[in-house]
């Protein structure tokens, strides 16, 4: 393909951009090649350094040195990048300052957070603030005596001082956990038996995925309760008020295992962090999710623990309203570090273990409050999976999933944890999937001609699975004989004491009228199923 870019384009300089990480399969073949320019990612790429040592940098190319985080909204330790620069610069390479990847990942601009004080504000660039360090550190590097230079001496006084961010408590009681407590017992089989005489459910049990409509009455009045204009009470009453009435509208539809509906969170991350210490949250920090739907992720800013319960009063309120079994809803560990900007000061694998301790102190809160099904959901749980295979299990996936089971590994047999997980893109990692040891999996597979299924029967998974039966992504209704043919090719893979019935993702972007259409008619096609 390059072969015709360079013939077509002889009189054109071409800058051949790299991110997400080094290039190490085919950075011989492209130092090789007539490009004028070729940009390498100094923060993801682990081996950018390695290989420009090893097979070297051609003089007649510019290097675009991604040494600014384009990813995350820490500032650049100057020290550090400056002597990468200086390195390069001995090996007589021609270098241009860049971040690492495109802006997209990050907010806008610092300008507009006036609330979190600067004692925070100091340690973060967003973009704007980013451009500003990229003409820093170009002026530093122009100079040869840098270290005496006013903006070197500023960065150097924010790295050198404390954060005030580590807890000694956390770090502790992180040192304290054993193998023991990343393993649930009994195993999984015999607890499934113990369940299902726990729950008497029917055969087929119906569910959803944790969230119904947030009505525009839902939004306003949390808007409202944060101008102040609501008093915390009002604010209270109201949600009490819409789980009182979600409670019955699902008894009435004909539900097995019902939800509290997830009025009072805004986002399923950031509602979770307001309640954890370590985190901070910004006003105005919005990044793109996907199409035109953004999302403000919350910063973890140190050590992170559960200040108070979260969820316990909303599920235990929810329960003392119906006979039927009602499920506690949660975000796993591995979703909410995923979803906010990570620390750099410290691993992802420390991170995630943190949060894993602090949503197990909430699991075991729910359990001892009397609710007997939880579910922790791990939306993101795919997207952190690293580039190369290689890479997925030892800089993944082997943290990542002992940090879900240590969510959920204090829990009686009797308990039942679900987990739910968007898309099932997860077909190379089924076994890994099963390894969190969830009694039960809900995921979205509608959209995914049901392949997934094959795979899940071809390695013996083991977890009950509720394949989403259909796609909560749109507003039409699915008919009860689309939902029946659905649930029948399920049936022809996994076995149907294994098999749950539910939407495949949550409600809260759908309006009422569809949602109530839709899962009438997903009960009703359970119903024909049964019989
Ligand atoms: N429990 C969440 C909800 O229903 C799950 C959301 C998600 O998977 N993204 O909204
Ligand atoms: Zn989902």
């Amino acid at each position: 393909v390059y072969d015709r870019v360079f013939a077509d384009r002889a009189d054109c300089k071409i800058l051949l951009q790299t991110y997400f990480g080094d290039v190490r399969d085919v950075y011989e073949d492209i130092i090789n090649m007539p490009f004028a320019g070729i940009g390498l990612d100094f923060i993801e790429g682990k081996q950018t350094g390695q290989l420009i040592d090893g097979y070297g940098f051609p003089g007649d190319k510019v290097l675009f040195a991604g040494l600014v985080n384009g990813k995350n909204i820490w500032r650049n330790h100057y020290d550090k990048t400056l002597k990468v620069v200086g390195q390069l610069r001995d090996k007589k390479i021609d270098v241009v300052l860049s971040t690492s990847c495109s802006l997209l990942h990050v907010p806008y601009t610092l300008k507009q957070e006036t609330k979190l004080s600067q004692d925070y504000l100091r340690f973060f660039a967003f973009a704007e603030e980013k451009l500003i360090e990229l003409s820093e550190l170009a002026a530093l590097a122009e100079s040869y005596n840098y270290t005496e230079l006013e903006a070197y001496h500023k960065n150097q006084e924010l790295f050198a001082g404390t954060r005030d961010c580590n807890s000694y408590e956390v770090r502790q009681r992180l040192a304290a956990v054993t193998e023991a407590d990343y393993a649930r017992l009994p195993k999984r089989s015999e607890r499934q038996a113990l369940q299902k005489k726990e729950f008497g459910l029917p055969e087929l049990p119906t569910t959803t995925i944790g969230s119904f409509p947030q009505t525009k009455d839902v939004k306003s009045q949390r808007a409202q309760l944060r101008k102040g204009e609501i008093s915390e009470q009002e604010y209270v009453d109201f949600v009490k008020g819409k789980i009182k009435e979600c409670v019955k509208w699902q008894e009435d539809i004909g539900l097995d295992v019902l939800v509290h509906g997830e009025y009072e969170r805004n986002d399923m991350v950031e509602y979770f962090g307001e309640a954890l210490g370590g985190f901070l949250f910004t006003e105005k920090a919005w990044v793109q999710s996907y199409g035109t739907r953004c999302v403000k992720p919350p910063v973890i800013w140190g050590d992170v623990y559960r200040k108070k319960p979260i969820t316990v009063d909303w599920s235990v309120y929810a329960q003392s309203l119906t006979d039927k079994i009602m499920k506690g809803m949660l975000t796993g560990p591995v979703t909410i570090l995923n979803w906010s900007f990570p620390r750099e000061d410290i691993s992802i694998k420390e991170s995630i273990s943190q949060i894993a301790l602090a949503i197990r102190d909430e699991v075991l809160d729910l359990e001892a409050h009397g609710i007997k099904m939880i579910q922790i959901d791990e939306a993101a749980l795919r997207e952190k999976l690293p580039l190369r295979k290689s890479d997925w299990y030892t800089e993944y996936l082997d943290f990542a999933i002992p940090a879900f089971r240590l969510t959920h590994s204090g829990v009686k047999a009797e308990t039942q944890i679900h987990t739910h997980m968007c898309y099932s893109e997860f077909t190379d990692i089924i076994p890994a999937i099963d390894d969190m040891d969830a009694d039960v999996i809900t995921f979205e597979a509608s959209r995914s001609d049901l392949q997934i299924l094959d795979s899940l029967r071809e390695n013996n998974f083991e977890t009950e699975v509720g394949p989403g039966v259909y796609d909560i992504h749109s507003p039409r209704v699915p008919s009860v004989a689309e939902i029946v043919k659905a649930v029948n090719v399920m049936l022809t893979k996994i076995g149907r004491d294994k098999l749950w019935i539910n939407p495949d993702c949550g409600l809260k972007t759908r309006g009422v009228p569809e949602t109530d259409a839709s899962l009438r008619n997903m009960v009703e096609a359970a119903r024909q199923v049964r019989k």
